[in-house]
């Protein structure tokens, strides 16, 4: 069995409890999860024992390469079209779909193809809950992912000068990933200087850093499908104490936060522990986003690293850990690793040093 196969299985096995006979999946990433196919445009139906995937005619020979499962090039209109007939050929009736990747429109259309009185079952979750725990190759993709991103960030900040502008940084980053064997940036790079830094998701701009500019860089890259992120915090010139200080207790809740993360642990418990530390120092009201979430095939995944998120750990799941705090008209700061849960804690899987980096 390849591991596309093999998780089909255990998702369809999760069938009679998740009350469908068949299911429709829709979004790109969890298409490429179960079935290898890395194209954008498919459809896959899954129903237990059987799968088809459906593609139109520029990807026929990559699905060819890609996909384990009997596929159909559709040379016109909607995939699902393609789909329907199968569904009641085979009699089944209650289809599951995802409810945030399945347009109105479609869902429209597939109401209307089943038996009157079944309507379409949302399943949304549940194979994200599957992928948040790691395979071993998984997590080795991972791995190659988070050393292109450190890398990448390693060489461009070499290169960092008073005349540079933040998008030069940006544009200077995304070019050693692909460099480095990096698909793409598994995000737009948030490289932002001075007050900006206050923006904890700023667009990088066009004027030249200066001679004393504190500098946060948020980066990611997607290789071989996988991603990674990191946060770094640099200034040209001398710090002020103000903004050691700033530095010194997110660094002091970054390192808390990671220090909870075991198997077991519930995603909240990681973000109480940021934020206490943050409180300490009069923080936590500038800490304005959760203190991390899942990644792998997708930049955020579950679980989500915030005060609601009752998910226990468990060993394989990669996660972020990126407290931060914003003071508007001074600047903010953000320190991120991806960080592997194993067996007896958690491993940081990002190499790069965390402290202020002064240029
Ligand atoms: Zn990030
Ligand atoms: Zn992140």
């Amino acid at each position: 069995l390849t591991d596309a196969h093999q998780r089909r299985e255990q998702l369809a096995a999760q069938f009679p409890s998740l009350k469908i006979d068949a299911l429709l999946v829709t979004s790109a990433s969890n298409i490429r999860y179960l079935t290898g196919y890395t194209g954008s445009n498919g459809l896959l139906l899954l129903a237990p024992a059987r799968a088809w995937f459906f593609t139109d005619p520029r990807y026929t020979i990559q699905a060819a390469h890609e996909v384990d499962c009997p596929t159909t090039t559709v040379k016109k209109g909607p995939l699902l079209d393609a789909a329907l007939p199968l569904i009641k050929k085979h009699g089944y009736k209650r289809i599951g779909f995802e409810q945030q990747h399945l347009s109105y429109k479609a869902f429209t259309k597939l109401k209307g193809d089943l038996p009157l009185g079944v309507g379409p079952k949302g399943i949304d979750g549940a194979i994200e809950k599957i992928r948040m725990v790691k395979s071993p190759a998984e997590i080795d993709l991972i791995r190659a992912s988070v050393l292109t991103n450190s890398k990448a960030y390693e060489l461009a900040m070499r290169r960092v000068k008073p005349s540079m502008t933040e998008s030069d940084l940006a544009a200077e980053i995304e070019y050693r990933m692909r460099r480095l064997g990096a698909e793409k940036p598994a995000f737009d790079t948030i490289s932002v200087s001075g007050e900006r830094t206050a923006l904890p998701h700023a667009r990088p701009g066009h004027h030249k850093f200066g001679n004393n500019q504190l500098l946060l860089i948020d980066m990611g890259a997607t290789r071989d499908g996988y991603t990674s992120d990191m946060t770094r915090m640099a200034h040209i010139g001398k710090p002020s104490t103000r903004t050691r200080d700033l530095f010194n207790a997110v660094l002091e809740s970054q390192l808390a936060a990671i220090d909870t993360v075991r198997p077991g642990r519930a995603a909240a418990d990681v973000d109480k522990a940021a934020r206490r530390v943050l409180k300490k120092h009069k923080l936590d009201k500038m800490f304005v986003h959760s203190t991390g979430h899942g990644l792998g095939l997708d930049i955020h995944e579950a679980p989500r690293l915030g005060k609601a998120d009752n998910t226990r750990l468990e060993p394989g799941m990669v996660i972020t850990i990126e407290p931060g705090a914003y003071i508007e008209g001074f600047g903010g700061v953000r320190i991120e690793d991806t960080v592997l849960v194993t067996e007896s804690g958690c491993e940081i899987l990002t190499p790069t040093p965390k402290e202020l980096l002064v240029l």
